[in-house]
């Protein structure tokens, strides 16, 4: 539920609730809340979901915009990633693959509409399918399962399907209605407890004074200045305990309101068009990818579907310079249809069509995958930042952070609290 701004004012925070690390116990306790959490996307509502089951607490969930999820986390292929990209001991490979789990065992409890489509990986020569030999013998060794198709199979299941090479598929990718998971994820996080505040721009943040009067960054707490967005209010001041930045494509600039000019960093911007297809031929059933290609900020442009069974194809990679530019760029069809064209020769071009976009929040023009020795690639960044105790940074959370939203936020908790999720 949706709450006036703010509604609790000042909680009472019980002592002794957490096993390793507990805030109010040894922070000024005139704070509004126990954690803060910036942006109501997937990954904020599930990590201000997860701090709120703990017993004692107060957890605020601040979004700028009318609703939830209105950026990144609607605007994406809404495919449960298997976790086969992101190479070893990376942040991406463990909480994509405990993301995924969690997020299947979630959707069968919880009734959230999902499907477990499967996916093939698709090599038209020699180099590709190397890639996907790559891939396949690190899949195996971090236990997530694929498999080579023989021929047979792929002109049975999926006889559109041009594969000059080969087909690694992929059993435990899916895809999931992202938007029933966020509404069940706030009802969650309504039902803990939790305050919501809408239509409210975090615009400042500050350290709070320690108990001496100096200000501070060793851990008493952060004050957060914020502007009603629908014209009803002025500024306000929220004070917590803990700020947890999960601000999607402007976490850049929130981590910049906190930490010292040495220590900003600089935004960049991967673009991803979409394309829908009108006509009734093909219609595959599996998501269908190209074989990856190092170095690209993205996976290549494939074929997904959503829980409708509408075809999409996308996103491709466009870099740009703000996180508005959300316009499909017309330029961007034909060589998207190209490259469809080599695993689905069969297509229509005259039913492609531009439909919408997303954006990735970078950290640099980086890498989306590991490819084969981790050149470029960039991992999710989530730590609490040194000095500034209590203040955990979500940055570059890119794909498969959908996938991964639920390990994301019980990552977070461990952070904070100090016991181990099992990553
Ligand atoms: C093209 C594309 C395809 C993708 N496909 C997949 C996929 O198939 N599977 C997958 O697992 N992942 C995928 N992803 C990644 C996934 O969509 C994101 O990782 C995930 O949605 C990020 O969620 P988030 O909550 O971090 O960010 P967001 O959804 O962007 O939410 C951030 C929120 O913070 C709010 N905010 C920002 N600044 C402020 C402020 N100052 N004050 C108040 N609120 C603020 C914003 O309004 C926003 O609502 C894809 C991403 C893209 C771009």
């Amino acid at each position: 539920m949706v709450t006036p701004f703010p509604r609790t004012a000042a909680r009472i925070l019980s002592r002794g609730a957490f096993k390793t690390r507990a805030f109010s116990m040894t922070r000024a306790r005139s704070v509004d809340f126990t954690h803060a959490v910036i942006g109501a996307g997937a990954v904020g509502l599930a990590v201000a979901r997860q701090l709120a089951a703990r017993t004692g607490t107060s957890t605020i969930l601040i979004e700028r915009h009318g609703a939830v999820g209105t950026e990144t986390s609607s605007r994406n292929s809404e495919v449960i990633h298997a976790g086969l990209y992101y190479g070893p001991d990376t942040l991406k490979t463990k909480l994509c693959i405990r993301g995924r789990q969690m997020l299947y065992a979630l959707c069968e409890a919880q009734g959230i509409p999902f499907l477990r489509t499967k996916k093939w990986i698709i090599a038209q020569d020699a180099v590709q399918f190397a890639e996907l030999e790559a891939l396949h013998e690190f899949t195996r060794s971090i236990d997530v399962p694929t498999q080579f198709l023989p021929r047979s199979e792929i002109t049975t299941q999926e006889p559109d399907v041009r594969a000059g090479a080969g087909v690694l598929e992929s059993p435990t990718t899916g895809i999931v209605d992202s938007h029933a998971l966020m509404a069940y994820l706030e009802g969650s996080f309504d039902e803990r407890g939790g305050d919501q505040v809408l239509h409210t721009v975090v615009e400042k943040i500050e350290p709070l004074s320690s108990s001496n009067g100096k200000k501070s960054a060793a851990g008493s707490g952060y004050a957060i200045t914020t502007r009603s967005r629908d014209g009803a209010g002025g500024q306000d001041t929220i004070t917590a305990e803990t700020l947890i930045n999960c601000a999607g494509l402007a976490a850049v600039e929130v981590s910049n309101m906190l930490l010292p000019a040495e220590r900003h960093r600089q935004a960049y911007f991967a673009k991803g068009s979409y394309f829908s297809y009108s006509a009734s031929h093909p219609r595959p059933k599996t998501l269908l990818y190209p074989a990856p290609v190092p170095g690209l900020g993205g996976l290549g442009t494939h074929l997904t579907l959503d829980m409708a069974g509408r075809i999409r194809f996308g996103p491709d990679v466009e870099w740009v310079t703000s996180p508005n530019d959300l316009t499909p760029n017309p330029a961007r069809l034909a060589a998207a249809i190209e490259v469809i064209k080599t695993y689905l020769p069969t297509i229509d071009p005259a039913a492609i069509d531009l439909d919408y976009c997303g954006i990735r929040p970078k950290l640099g023009r980086t890498s989306g995958t590991y490819g084969k020795d981790g050149r470029g690639f960039a991992d999710f960044y989530i730590k609490e930042e040194e000095g500034f105790t209590g203040f955990v940074n979500l940055l570059g959370i890119e794909s498969p952070g959908l996938t991964s939203a639920l390990a994301i936020a019980e990552y977070v908790d461990e952070i904070l609290y100090g016991e181990k999720a099992s990553v």
